[in-house]
């Protein structure tokens, strides 16, 4: 086995020799904190935040795509809605929107009690390929107990491949590993890949105390000879701009801006991922619509007015 791979805020991937299956290993510290740190989360939703986090940067670790992979979590209970992008190179983001309840759930609440009625929930797994062309979706009730059980529902159920996630945070870092069977794997490989996938029983303290890469694999899987693939490195990164507030504000229409404006005197958006405040004084806000009020306007864009 190499090799020197170090968890920092990173994915790193790796394949079993002897075996058709696959695997990646994320790690996201800095990350994580900056991203958690943007709002006063709940401490539990902190860590369905944090999980959403990493198991987003291990879904884009095993796709071959150039846009933006957008994870959603809509609920009807204490939270809203958790939201994570994350970018062919590893740039992550995320927000999210929850009811007053959430500050009274234990650090460690379910999915379930976070989520509410699963009949009323959903997680909506988009692929933005950021060209004007199709946004790919695939969704899945929310009827799994945990983030990374429900990650694996959709794995196996939409992408049809068998997976196991297993995900540790302490509301301040999170790590996650996934172990895929790979398409080419047949009935022959069913014994391995039980056998490598019950290993995946790993506790919050060993998954989070781990030295290496190298070492967690080593312990985990000392009959194998895997090999583990360079890291890539993962970083919050929020691509909003002035031209995707502008957007947004057209989709409010004139009339409202207009209402704003007479209260305000401006119109200030905050970007709810990164915090970022845009301005526009009355005479910019109004040179969105044009002199005449039929602008249709662009797309919705996920960059809204703030709350705060
Ligand atoms: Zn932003």
């Amino acid at each position: 086995m190499v090799t020197a791979a170090r968890f920092a805020d990173n994915v790193t991937r790796f394949m079993f020799e002897r075996a058709a299956i696959r695997g990646a290993l994320v790690s996201l510290d800095d990350t994580c904190r900056e991203i958690l740190d943007q709002h006063p989360y709940p401490p539990a939703l902190r860590r369905a935040l944090a999980e959403l986090l990493a198991a987003s940067a291990l879904l884009a670790s095993t796709l071959s795509f150039k846009g933006t992979l957008i994870v959603q979590l809509q609920a009807t209970g204490p939270v809203n809605l958790l939201v994570v992008e994350c970018t062919a190179d590893l740039g992550l983001r995320a927000t999210a929107q929850w009811r007053d309840a959430a500050d009274d759930l234990p650090d460690d609440a379910p999915l379930r009690t976070l989520a509410g009625d699963p009949a009323a929930s959903r997680l909506a797994i988009m692929l933005d390929p950021k060209d004007g062309g199709p946004i790919y979706q695939g969704i899945v009730a929310l009827e799994a107990t945990s983030i990374a059980a429900l990650i694996e529902h959709y794995l196996t159920a939409s992408e049809q491949i068998d997976s196991r996630l297993v995900l540790a945070t302490d509301a301040t870092r999170v790590r996650g590993m996934l172990l895929q069977r790979m398409p080419s794997a047949g009935p022959g490989d069913d014994v391995a890949w039980r056998q490598v996938a019950s290993r995946l029983d790993l506790g919050n303290a060993e998954l989070l105390g781990a030295g290496s890469v190298a070492k967690l694999l080593a312990a985990r899987f000392p009959d194998h000879d895997i090999r583990v693939v360079a890291p890539r490195s993962a970083r919050f990164h929020c691509d909003c701009s002035a031209d995707r507030v502008s957007n947004a504000l057209r989709m409010l229409g004139r009339a409202e801006i207009e209402s704003i404006l007479a209260e305000q005197g401006m119109v200030g958006v905050t970007c709810e991922f990164c915090g970022h405040r845009y301005r526009f004084v009355a005479a910019d806000a109004l040179a969105l619509f044009g002199p005449r009020d039929g602008n249709p306007g662009a797309p919705p864009d996920v960059t809204r007015p703030s709350r705060r």
